[in-house]
C-alpha cells in the first residue's frame, strides 16, 4: 500500500467509526428515553429497536471492512508519523477492539444474552426469598459461561482467565497487579474502620435527616451542577430509579438522580457523582474547536477505562463534595433553596463536614459510606477471581462470602439477601467488574494529591465557590487525552507515580479523623 492510499483509507476510517459511532448514540438515545419518560406500552418494541441497533453496530465493529481498513493505515509512515500522535493511539486501540471484537463466536455472544436474561429473572426471585439455592444453578452456568468467554479472549501477556475478563472493563489490567494494590489497602483499612468504631460516638447526622421536598431538592442539584462547570446547554438533568450518567453524542450528556424527601444528601452526592462522570465526557474531544463531531467515534476521543470514568465520578462526589470547605460555599446555597430548614436544624459547614464523613460498618454495599466501600468491593473481587478459577465452588459462596464480612467488616450476616444475593452483577454476566470502582478511588485520590500538589490553595477556592481550577486541572490532565494512553500510563504520566493505595489511605484518615474527633 502506497502512503497515498493509506491517508485515504484513514480518512475512510474516520467516517466508518463515526457512522458506527451515530448509530451507538442513536441506541444510547433510546436507552435512556426508556430509563426516564418511556411510556411502558413502549417497552416491547423498545427492546426491537436496542436489539436491531446492538446487531447493526456489532457487525460494523467485526466487519472484513473495518479490519482492512485499520490494516491499511497501521504502520504507515505518513499514517503514524512517529507514532506518538492521535493518529498512532487511534490505530492502536482500534487494532486492539476489533482483535476483540471478532475472537468472541456469535453463538457464545447469543448465549450468553440468553443466560443472563434468565438468570437476572431467578436472582431477582432468589433475592426476594433471600434463598441462595434457587440462584445457584444459574450463577454456576454464568460462570461456566465467563470461562469460556475469558479463553477466547486470553492473549498472551494475560496471566489468568480473570484478567480476560477485567480487560473489557479496564482495559490492560491485570488481576496480580490489582491484588497488589488491593491487599494492603484491605488489611490497613479493616485496622482503621477497627480503631474508628472502638472511639464509639461517630458525629452527629441528624442534620442529614431534615425532610426537604423534591422539587428544592432539584433545586439544589441544578445550581451545584452549574457551579461545577457542568455546561447544562450540552446536557440535562432528570429522574430515574437507578441514576446513571449517559455521553451519547457530542454536545449531549444526560445525567439523572433520585429524591428521598427524608434524605436530601443521597440525591446531591448522587447528583455530584454522576456530574463527575458527566463532565468528563464533556470534557473528552468529541469535537473541533468549530464544534465539528470529526473526531466522534475515535478512540482518543472515548473514555479511557471504567476506572479512570469512575475516578472522575468520586473526584467530584467525595473530594470536592466531602470537603468541610466545601459545605462553607454549598450550605448557604441550601438553605436559599430549602428555605433555611439546614440551618434551622444547626448545620454549620463544620457540623456537614463531619456529618458526611461517617465510617461505619454495614452489609450493604451501595449503602456504605466513603470509609468502608472499598472492602466491600475488595471483598467482591477476591470471591469472583476464586470462583472463576475454580478455587471456590458456587456452592459454597454463602459461606465464603459470610466469613470474609466477619473478617474485614466484623459484621455477622444475617440472610443472602442482605450477603451474597445484594448485587445484580453477576447475574448480568458483570465478572471483572467490581474492581473498577476501587480502582476509580485509588486513582481519583491520587489524581487528586497531585492536583492539590500544583494548586496549593484548591480546597479553600471550594468555600469561595472557585471549582474552575480543578475542572481545568481535569481537563487538561485526563479528559482531553482520550484513550491517548491506558490507565495506568496515565496514572504514571499525571502524577508521576504507579497506582498506590497511599494516597486513598491518606485521604479517609484526613476526613474521617476530625469527624471522630481522633488527631
Ligand atoms: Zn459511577
Amino acid at each position: 500500500m502506497t502512503t497515498a492510499l493509506a491517508a485515504r483509507a484513514y480518512v475512510e476510517l474516520g467516517d466508518y467509526l463515526r457512522e458506527t459511532a451515530t448509530l451507538g448514540s442513536v441506541a444510547g438515545l433510546a436507552s435512556w428515553d426508556q430509563e426516564t419518560y418511556m411510556p411502558s406500552g413502549a417497552a416491547s418494541f423498545r427492546a426491537e429497536q436496542l436489539a436491531l441497533l446492538a446487531k447493526l453496530t456489532h457487525e460494523r465493529s467485526t466487519s472484513a471492512r473495518l479490519g482492512e481498513l485499520i490494516a491499511a493505515c497501521e504502520g504507515d509512515r505518513e499514517v503514524v508519523g512517529d507514532g506518538t500522535g492521535v493518529e498512532a493511539a487511534n490505530l492502536r486501540e482500534l487494532r486492539r477492539d476489533y482483535e476483540r471484537a471478532v475472537r468472541l463466536p456469535a453463538s457464545l455472544v447469543a448465549e450468553e444474552a440468553r443466560v443472563t436474561s434468565q438468570a437476572q429473572e431467578a436472582w431477582k426471585r432468589a433475592k426476594e426469598r433471600s434463598d441462595f439455592a434457587m440462584f445457584r444453578p444459574w450463577l454456576e452456568k454464568v460462570m461456566g459461561l465467563m470461562r469460556q468467554k475469558a479463553d477466547c479472549l486470553m492473549t498472551s501477556g494475560m496471566g489468568e482467565r480473570y484478567d480476560a475478563l477485567l480487560d473489557l472493563y479496564e482495559p490492560g489490567a491485570k488481576s496480580a497487579e490489582i491484588a497488589r494494590v488491593f491487599g494492603p489497602l484491605r488489611d490497613r483499612l479493616s485496622g482503621f474502620i477497627r480503631e474508628v468504631a472502638a472511639r464509639g460516638r461517630g458525629p452527629e447526622t441528624g442534620v442529614l435527616s431534615v425532610r426537604v421536598p423534591e422539587v428544592q431538592q432539584h433545586e439544589l442539584g441544578m445550581k451545584v451542577l452549574g457551579a461545577l462547570g457542568f455546561d447544562l446547554g450540552a446536557g440535562r438533568l432528570d429522574t430515574t430509579a437507578h441514576p446513571f450518567c449517559t455521553g451519547f453524542a457530542p454536545g449531549d450528556t444526560r445525567l439523572t438522580t433520585r429524591y428521598r424527601d427524608d434524605r436530601f444528601i443521597d440525591a446531591l452526592y448522587g447528583t455530584m457523582h454522576e456530574c463527575g462522570h458527566g463532565l468528563y465526557e464533556q470534557g473528552l474531544p468529541k469535537m473541533d474547536a468549530a464544534g465539528v463531531a470529526a473526531r466522534f467515534g475515535q478512540p482518543v476521543s472515548e473514555a479511557v477505562s471504567l476506572g479512570i470514568h469512575e475516578s472522575q465520578s468520586r473526584m467530584w462526589e467525595n473530594f470536592v463534595g466531602r470537603s468541610p470547605r466545601f459545605w462553607a460555599w454549598a450550605l448557604p446555597v441550601a438553605d436559599g433553596c430549602f428555605g433555611g430548614a439546614l440551618s434551622r436544624a444547626g448545620a454549620t459547614a463544620e457540623v456537614m463536614g463531619r456529618a458526611v464523613n461517617t465510617c461505619t460498618p454495614s452489609l450493604i454495599r451501595v449503602e456504605a459510606d466513603e470509609g468502608t466501600y472499598n472492602l466491600h468491593v475488595m471483598i467482591r473481587f477476591e470471591l469472583e477471581r476464586a470462583l472463576l478459577r475454580g478455587e471456590l465452588a458456587e456452592r459454597d459462596l454463602p459461606g465464603a462470602w459470610n466469613a470474609k464480612y466477619k473478617e474485614f467488616l466484623g459484621l455477622e450476616v444475617p440472610d443472602d439477601r442482605r450477603g451474597c444475593l445484594q448485587d445484580v452483577h453477576w447475574a448480568f454476566g458483570l465478572v471483572g467488574y467490581f474492581p473498577t470502582y476501587t480502582l476509580g478511588n485509588l486513582y481519583s485520590a491520587q489524581f487528586w494529591e497531585k492536583a492539590v500538589s500544583e494548586m496549593p490553595g484548591l480546597e479553600e477556592g471550594f468555600a469561595r465557590g472557585e471549582f474552575g481550577p480543578l475542572l481545568s486541572w481535569l481537563r487538561r490532565n485526563i479528559h482531553g487525552h482520550g484513550r491517548r494512553y491506558g490507565a495506568s500510563e496515565l496514572c504514571e504520566r499525571v502524577t508521576g507515580q504507579k497506582l498506590s493505595a497511599e494516597p486513598l489511605l491518606r485521604h479517609l484518615e484526613r476526613r474521617i479523623k476530625p469527624a471522630y474527633g481522633m488527631a
